[in-house]
């Protein structure tokens, strides 16, 4: 077909937009993965910082029931004290007055878990009451700190010291201890009531806590009175530097913290309160550890689904693309077949020029053209001269040979991109030439006509002794009088004259003749 069919061609394969459906689906599969781990990740998040809540909540109320307990079992020690002042201060110290009061302390003792003895040292130190009857002669507490505190300070409230070893039992005791003064408000002496810290160990035992949490009770500049889990070499210790006493208890008396401990580096949720009465600061903790583990266990079986769904998203994905992409292909094949065919349906089998359905289709694009912008057009008809004795001669086969040798000798003449050749009928052929004049379409014709003389194909029965061709030209401006029909007419006309002038040769049409 000639270089006309590629530009005029109407149903051209229009190109495949491949890329934005295969980028649609990409980008889909892409956010139906990041909205599944978005969402998974949100999930989590937000379990675990439920979790953190429900322990925030636990720890709260358990320091605030510890801190009442505290503060229990500290104003029951301190009733036996204040009653005890009142007596030694308005009864007077006989021996039957110490041997009465040393009764009904031993009472108080037995009756008060809590309590591991009560005492009163006068103004030196010595022993002059004892809840366990016993006063060693030598023995002389002025040394102790609650009792150096009580000779320096006038306060009479209520002391808590540290926790020290009884000199009676040797087990660890917490000291509470008043001032006592004599009539004329000097100093004589301290009544002490001391608290026994198994009694703390065994209340802290009873809550029911992970092993890596953590109870402990102490004085407010941190000194540890008591503590779950129990070790000898914790009592005393100061916990002042810890983030509880550091940080929190300074800007509010109660509160819950992540903090890890200076004593065993394990990091715990910290329920804190410090006492209202008393110079106690009281905290239960439950170690990250626990409080999250069956969150983790959670979030692990969730990050194995995530990855599932991702997984199979993402292979779904590929498999998705994949038939895109075969479909796009096969869509391809499609359209080049369907266009092949419809070249085919323009086409003439035998020479590969353009059919007459394919003429008339460009002959009345081109005609209605050629008349908007009143510009000439051209039509040359060509026939093979004694073509029927060529076939009588030569066969019927090497008639269809010759035809196409002259069909391919016409193409090859062809250079502007609007010419149009057609095999017209039989050995009879035309080139349509749009926006061409009269001169150009003879000179094309005769160039046409030389060509095929030029090729010298053998043919007996033509005069020359080879194979020529007559051609007949006609060029008009499309109008009322020049219709495609006298176009075509005259063109054939020409081609007549052509004939019946000698053959071979080229004549433009003649009104005149
Ligand atoms: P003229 O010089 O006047 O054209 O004489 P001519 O013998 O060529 O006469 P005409 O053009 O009428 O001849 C047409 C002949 O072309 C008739 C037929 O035998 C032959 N023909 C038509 N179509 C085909 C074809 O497709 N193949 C072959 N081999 N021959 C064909
Ligand atoms: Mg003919
Ligand atoms: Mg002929």
């Amino acid at each position: 077909m000639s270089s006309h069919d590629d530009d005029n061609s109407v149903d051209r394969v229009k190109p495949i937009k491949r890329a934005p459906v295969l980028w649609l689906a990409v980008i889909a599969i892409f956010l139906v993965c990041v909205s599944i781990v978005t969402f998974n990740v949100w999930q989590l998040e937000h379990a675990k910082n439920h979790e953190l809540y429900q322990a925030e909540i636990a720890t709260s109320n358990l320091s605030k029931s510890l801190a009442q307990q505290a503060e229990d079992t500290f104003d029951e020690a301190d009733v036996v004290l204040i009653d005890l002042v009142e007596r030694i201060e308005n009864d007077g110290l006989g021996p039957a007055q110490i041997r009465r009061i040393e009764r009904l302390l031993a009472k108080h003792v037995v009756e008060a878990h809590q309590l591991q003895g009560v005492f009163y040292f006068d103004r030196t130190g010595r022993w002059i009451i004892s809840s366990f009857g016993i006063k060693p002669a030598s023995a002389n507490n002025s040394d102790r700190e609650y009792f150096q505190y009580h000779q320096q300070n006038t306060n009479l409230g209520p002391h808590i010291g540290r926790a020290v070893r009884s000199r009676t039992t040797n087990d660890w005791v917490i000291p509470i201890s008043r001032r006592v003064n004599d009539k004329s408000g000097n100093f004589d002496g301290v009544v002490l009531a001391t608290l026994n810290m198994k009694y703390f160990d065994q209340f802290f035992d009873s809550f029911n806590m992970d092993n890596k949490g953590a109870i402990f009770l102490s004085m407010t500049d941190g000194t540890i009175l008591a503590r779950r889990p129990f070790t000898d070499d914790v009592i005393g210790k100061s916990l002042a530097k810890g983030q509880v006493f550091s940080d929190y208890l300074s800007k509010s008396t109660s509160g819950t913290a992540m903090v890890t401990s200076i004593i065993d580096k394990v990091t715990r949720l910290y329920g804190y309160r410090q006492l209202e009465k008393y110079p106690l600061v009281v905290a239960a903790a439950i170690s990250e550890e626990s409080l999250l583990d069956e969150w983790r266990q959670n979030s692990f079986k969730s990050i194995i689904i995530i990855i599932s769904a991702v997984m199979a998203n993402i292979l779904f994905g590929i498999l998705l693309v994949q038939q895109i992409r075969f479909g796009l292909q096969a869509e391809a094949k499609m359209r080049i077949a369907q266009s092949s065919l419809e070249k085919l349906a323009l086409q003439d089998s035998l020479t590969g020029l353009s059919n007459r359905r394919h003429f008339d289709q460009v002959l009345n694009v081109e005609f209605r053209r050629s008349e908007r912008k009143k510009a000439p057009l051209s039509l040359i008809m060509l026939d093979i001269d004694f073509f029927k004795s060529f076939n009588d001669n030569y066969g019927h086969y090497a008639g269809d040979h010759c035809i196409v040798a002259v069909a391919d000798t016409l193409r090859a003449c062809l250079n502007r991109a609007g010419d149009l050749a057609v095999r017209y009928g039989g050995e009879e052929m035309a080139v349509f030439l749009p926006e061409n004049d009269a001169v150009g379409a003879f000179a094309l014709a005769e160039k046409i006509r030389l060509a095929v003389v030029a090729k010298q194909m053998p043919h007996g029965d033509n005069p020359l002794g080879i194979v020529t061709v007559s051609l007949g030209c006609y060029t008009c401006v499309p109008g009322d009088e020049n219709t495609i029909v006298t176009l075509i007419q005259r063109a054939d006309a020409a081609l007549y004259s052509a004939k019946k002038a000698g053959r071979n040769r080229s004549m433009t049409f003649d009104g005149d003749a």
